[in-house]
């Protein structure tokens, strides 16, 4: 299939639907919870127990009867004491209280906590302060009011993270059926390339894209992604990238995609048998763009070398198409508002380095931050992301509002 004929030059939506419906659907695995950070949940996940478990104490200080307090008791014998992780003990008596501390499992006999703060003590006994009231139940997080045992907590679909971490913790499982990040290579091609720590000569250049994807998936809890640097080399691509593509599930280029004599990445897909779904997207930077399927249907995302694009190709397209081929649920893009007008070609989507800034209300806007050409990565660092500015117009007022796509 030649360029000519098949999705050549599209736009960054038709790009963004392609990928989507090209992907594969990852089967779920079980997982040890500890496992399963930056995973995609795949089963509903119900409490294990009510929520709070039991009548949950929120203030250090004594458990009494509120009636005892409303009908003019104000000094009670200490009969016990009680912290969080003992069975509840029994007041036993009107005129009776337990010292009770924060996370303590309410007596049955008592309905209220007067905090530490409200008393005297009084040998074995403690007084309550001059006119203060206790209302009943105050100070006590009730069993079952944030969720009831067998309710679905969560949904599948979600991403694991810290909150979803602390939450699966009450489901009492110790594995659960997520979907993990895919094995992932990560290939910068080019015979300019030298990774860190080893010699350079003028000519060649540090390999910065591998280090930027792996760093850009770690992020997010992947750990899969495995980097490797290859040459402008027809025999030794087609080995090594037939190699890749067999261990592991999805791989991601970098250069080579270009018009030049040397770009021979789309050739080589095309003789290792991968379907052609598009090349060149309109959108500056990252126009060569190429985006394919394996002959055993593994994605091959082919980005293009300049560092600026491949960043913004991995987090627009590569990283949300994998993060879907887990089973995540749809989400909103959040959007922000540009901080400084900017005019821009009509006929590409725009993708604008930005960085964050907090007026005095403390919503964000996108400051630009262009950089000198999509070979200027090093203006990058300290950035937040990118904003995506739509094609067909060319002026972008301040307080434009555009998605927001994090590095
Ligand atoms: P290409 O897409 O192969 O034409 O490369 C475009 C530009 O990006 C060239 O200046 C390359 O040297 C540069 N480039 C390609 N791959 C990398 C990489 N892994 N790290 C940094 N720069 C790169
Ligand atoms: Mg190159």
């Amino acid at each position: 299939m030649t360029n000519d004929t098949k999705n050549f030059r599209i736009d960054v939506d038709a790009a963004v639907e392609l990928i989507r419906d090209s992907m594969p659907r990852y089967a779920s695995v079980r997982l040890p919870l500890a496992k399963t950070q930056g995973a995609v949940l795949r089963e509903p996940v119900m409490a294990e127990r009510d929520q709070p478990p039991f009548d949950r104490v929120t203030m250090d200080g004594i458990a009494v009867r509120s009636a005892a307090v409303a009908g003019g008791i104000r000094r009670f014998r200490v009969v016990g004491i009680q912290g969080a992780g003992a069975a509840a003990v029994a007041v036993g008596a009107d005129d009776h209280c337990v010292e009770i501390m924060t996370g303590a499992m309410l007596p049955a006999d008592a309905d209220t906590v007067i905090p530490v703060e409200r008393i005297r003590p009084d040998e074995e006994y403690v007084v309550l302060e001059e006119g203060y009231a206790p209302a009943a139940r105050q100070f006590v997080h009730h069993r079952g009011t944030d969720h009831a045992a067998g309710t679905v907590m969560m949904d599948p679909g979600i991403v694991i993270g810290a909150a979803e971490m602390a939450a699966l913790t009450i489901s009492g499982r110790a594995e659960l059926e997520v979907s993990h990040w895919p094995d992932i290579a990560i290939i910068s091609t080019g015979d300019e390339l030298v990774d860190v720590g080893e010699p350079l000569q003028a000519f060649q250049i540090r390999s910065s894209n591998d280090r930027a994807i792996a760093a850009a998936l770690e992020r997010l809890g992947c750990y899969s992604g495995r980097r490797a640097r290859l040459p402008d080399d027809p025999d030794e691509l087609r080995a090594a990238i037939g190699r890749l593509h067999a261990e592991n599930d999805v791989l991601i280029l970098s250069g080579g995609v270009s018009m030049g004599k040397y770009d021979y990445v789309p050739q080589i897909m095309e003789e290792l048998g991968a379907e052609l779904v598009f090349h060149k997207i309109l959108q500056k930077p990252g126009l060569p763009m190429w985006f394919g399927i394996s002959v055993t249907g593994k994605p091959i995302f082919a980005l293009p070398g300049n560092p600026v694009s491949t960043l913004v190709c991995a987090a627009r397209y590569v990283i949300p198409a994998i993060q879907v081929a887990m089973g995540r649920s749809p989400w909103p893009q959040p959007r922000l508002r540009l901080a400084e007008s900017l005019t821009f070609n009509p006929d590409l989507t725009c993708f604008m380095p930005v960085e964050l800034t907090y007026p005095a209300d403390g919503i964000p806007l996108a400051v630009p931050k262009p950089t000198n050409t999509s070979g200027d990565f090093v203006s990058l660092a300290g950035t937040d992301g990118f904003v995506e500015l739509e094609r067909g117009r060319d002026v972008f007022p301040v307080g434009h509002p555009c998605d927001f796509f994090a590095w």
